[in-house]
């Protein structure tokens, strides 16, 4: 049987600099894409600029070159793919599978998740501009295989679990964006934090309105700050420090369960990606998440 070529990803969304989470993903998608010697692509999800502040893209792909992290193709940036998102959803509106929504978030609650305008039917005339567009979910348990986790079973309600592809606003929705580009991109493989697990369902349902088979997947754990919290932005996970990539890389792979010597984090970047890529396991990621030792858990 033909196997396609492996292409993976690292997708950030530039709410901030990369910090000691993000570097974790970033390593373990680039260990998987050059372990299977499959391409691997940088992607920033720049889709909602009320969030990102505009240093961020930035800071990331500067941190990511000063830890060897080269993508094989040039960065994609979704806030110059517009047209293609506007053409998915033309796409899914013909189709049936999207709906104009003008539901208020406290409406759907009120209701329990149902759409008390009847838009899910068809909106009679949408009477001014501010309306959302959903995608319209089938009920659904699905069966898939977590490449770390093992088998996953996800139940989505059509209906209730709708989710927004187009915001109010006028912004695009990660849940569209990033289908459309894992589609565009030929992407084999998503590597990415187990906090996004919960929205695999849903995207295989886009992934096959829009006429693609979806790709496989693989959830690491996400990386804990001394409370107990998800290292991010809203926590505020403090920014790699760049000058020590070394380190940092080290660090990032004993996050992922390799146990690498205490000396690599005195040789080089290039030096850390190669022993990482020699000796990665992919069985001994940890399937729960970690609390980082030390503020940015590069602490050896
Ligand atoms: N842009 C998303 C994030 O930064 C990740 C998208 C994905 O890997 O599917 O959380």
């Amino acid at each position: 049987m033909a196997t396609s070529h492996y292409r993976g990803r690292f997708a950030p969304s530039p709410t901030g600099p990369l910090h000691f989470g993000s570097l974790v993903t970033a390593l373990a998608s680039w260990l998987e894409a050059r372990s299977a010697k499959g391409d691997w692509l940088v992607r920033i999800e720049d889709l909602d600029p009320l969030r990102e502040p505009p240093e961020a893209t930035g800071q990331i792909l500067n941190s990511l070159e000063c830890h060897e992290l080269i993508p094989d193709e040039p960065i994609r940036f979704q806030s110059r793919r517009h047209s293609a998102y506007r053409q998915a959803i033309s796409t899914l509106l013909e189709k049936r599978k999207a709906y104009r929504c003008q539901c208020s978030r406290k409406q759907l609650k009120e209701h329990h998740g149902r759409h008390p305008n009847r838009c899910r039917q068809g909106l009679p005339q949408v009477s001014n501009d501010l309306h959302a567009i959903r995608f319209a979910l089938d009920s659904e348990s699905s069966l898939w295989p977590d490449l770390l986790l093992g088998p996953q079973r996800q139940t989505v309600h059509a209906e209730l679990d709708d989710p927004v592809i187009l915001r109010k606003e006028g912004f695009f929705a990660y849940q569209l964006a990033v289908v459309v580009d894992d589609i565009d991109q030929g992407i084999t493989h998503v590597v990415r934090g187990s906090d996004l697990l919960e929205m695999t369902a849903q995207q295989q349902q886009i992934f096959r309105a829009l006429g693609a088979e979806p790709p496989q997947w693989l959830h690491i754990p996400v990386i804990l700050n001394e409370q107990g919290q998800k290292l991010s932005k809203q926590t505020h996970a403090p920014a790699l420090d760049d000058t020590q990539p070394a380190q940092n890389l080290t660090a990032a792979l004993k996050a992922l369960g390799q146990n690498p010597d205490h000396s690599l984090a005195h040789a080089s970047p290039q030096d850390v990606l190669a022993w990482g890529l020699a000796n990665w396991q992919r069985r001994t990621i940890p399937l729960t998440s970690a609390q980082a030792h030390g503020i940015t858990g590069v602490t050896l």
